[in-house]
């Protein structure tokens, strides 16, 4: 079996890409999100360039989803200038991911402009990513970067503007806020593409943070009305209870801070992914009042907290590509979801998230769907990973999809 890669830890990465990046050679990513409730995000991003030929790339396996997902199909109004000018551009005619361009001489630097649709397929949702009160920013919907390049070692500097009155979660830094302007700390395009953004007009922030605890633990919250945000102090003391829980089952923290972020919506796709410092959970609208919703959903934010890391931090050596075009290689899934699903539903009943009657209740369940053959009669084990590739939803156990 081929050994777990240590992934990078977060710090040294930071100054690994540091040492990589030229000053002054960042790409510039301007997000105009004030259309997202008509499923329209409008991306512009200042790309430096040497004279000769270029070639664009769209992310097209996303990290998490561990496919080929990245919604190509959403990119359209496509344009590149240089010095005012317009510059003819071409789609590889094999690869749907690749722009080809000329740089014209002289030039320093190309401005790339194009809308992403979103109101469906969005990577990590199989629905739309807006609604009239609310927004998922999945930053690999509105970035092309130069081909052949590491992720470590592109440097964004992004900023967004939200619609009026609207606030934000997200585990990027941020360094300036003004009527909507939001402009963020420089990041690699790795940590960018792993920083996804939520937004809302109707929208709460609560902490989690335990005693004695040095990373901020922070869960956003965004929905389509105030009631949907209304939680419980019995689920705010067992959010906080995870996070002290996680401290103890794994006795170590590998990020700076963490945010929960939690979508409450009918209108958007349903899903959770997982991120290094953050996930990224949509559920129904109902979800905190709902018994019965509240009793399905339960076990999302720990599985996605667990993948911190068991996914994140830790990752297999297949998965953890260079970029976003280098296929990825899924066979220990069952590793990097199975361990996953053991320790985030175990960590839901130590959490109160469930009671110890529901967990018992959910392991019967398992075993129950699991007593009518013998697994590996059937397959190999290794295949229900691999073939999370042709899969629509990676591990779809219930709803939502989770990853
Ligand atoms: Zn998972």
């Amino acid at each position: 079996m081929r050994p777990f890669l240590t992934t990078r830890l977060f710090l040294i990465s930071i100054a690994i890409f540091s040492s990589c990046t030229v000053q002054g050679q960042s790409i510039r990513l301007f997000v105009d999100l004030t259309e997202a409730p008509r499923n329209i995000y409008h991306a512009k991003l200042t790309i430096p360039a040497k004279p000769g030929p270029m070639t664009l790339v769209y992310p097209k396996w996303i990290p998490g989803n561990h496919r080929p997902s990245g919604p190509i199909a959403n990119l359209t109004g496509l344009r590149m200038e240089a010095g005012g000018k317009t510059l003819q551009w071409q789609r590889d005619p094999v690869d749907m991911y690749a722009f080809h361009v000329e740089v014209p001489p002289i030039a320093t630097g190309i401005v790339v402009s194009f809308d992403d649709i979103t109101n469906a397929g969005s990577a990590g949702a199989s629905g739309a990513s807006t609604s009239s009160n609310l927004l998922d920013l999945n930053w690999n919907q509105v970035v092309l970067y130069p081909q052949g390049t590491s992720s470590d070692a592109v440097e964004v500097v992004p900023s967004v503007r939200l619609p009026a009155g609207w606030k934000f979660g997200s585990a990027l830094g941020m360094t300036h806020e003004s009527n909507g302007l939001i402009e963020f700390n420089p990041v690699s395009l790795t940590t960018l593409v792993d920083s996804p953004l939520i937004a809302g007009s109707h929208y709460r922030k609560l902490q989690l943070t335990s005693e004695g605890e040095n990373q901020l633990h922070v869960m956003d919250l965004v929905g389509e009305s105030d009631v949907d945000l209304d939680m419980t102090q019995q689920d705010l003391d067992s959010y906080k209870k995870l996070v002290a829980e996680t401290g103890v089952l794994f006795e170590a923290r590998h990020y700076r801070q963490y945010h929960f972020l939690y979508t409450f919506s009918d209108e958007v796709g349903h899903h959770g992914l997982e991120h290094h410092e953050s996930s990224d959970n949509s559920v129904a609208e109902r979800t905190l009042n709902d018994p019965s919703l509240h009793l399905l959903e339960a076990g999302l934010l720990p599985h996605e907290f667990v993948h911190s890391w068991n996914g994140k931090y830790r990752r297999p050596a297949g998965l953890a590509t260079r970029n976003y075009q280098e296929p990825m290689i899924g066979d220990l899934l069952w590793v990097y979801e199975g361990l996953t699903e053991y320790l985030g539903d175990m960590l839901t009943a130590r959490s109160g998230l469930w009671s110890p009657e529901q967990y018992r209740e959910a392991l019967a369940e398992t075993a129950a769907m699991l007593d009518h053959r013998v697994g590996r009669t059937w397959r190999p084990l290794e295949d229900t990973a691999r073939s999370v590739l042709i899969t629509t939803s990676p591990i779809r156990l219930f709803p939502p999809a989770r990853s």
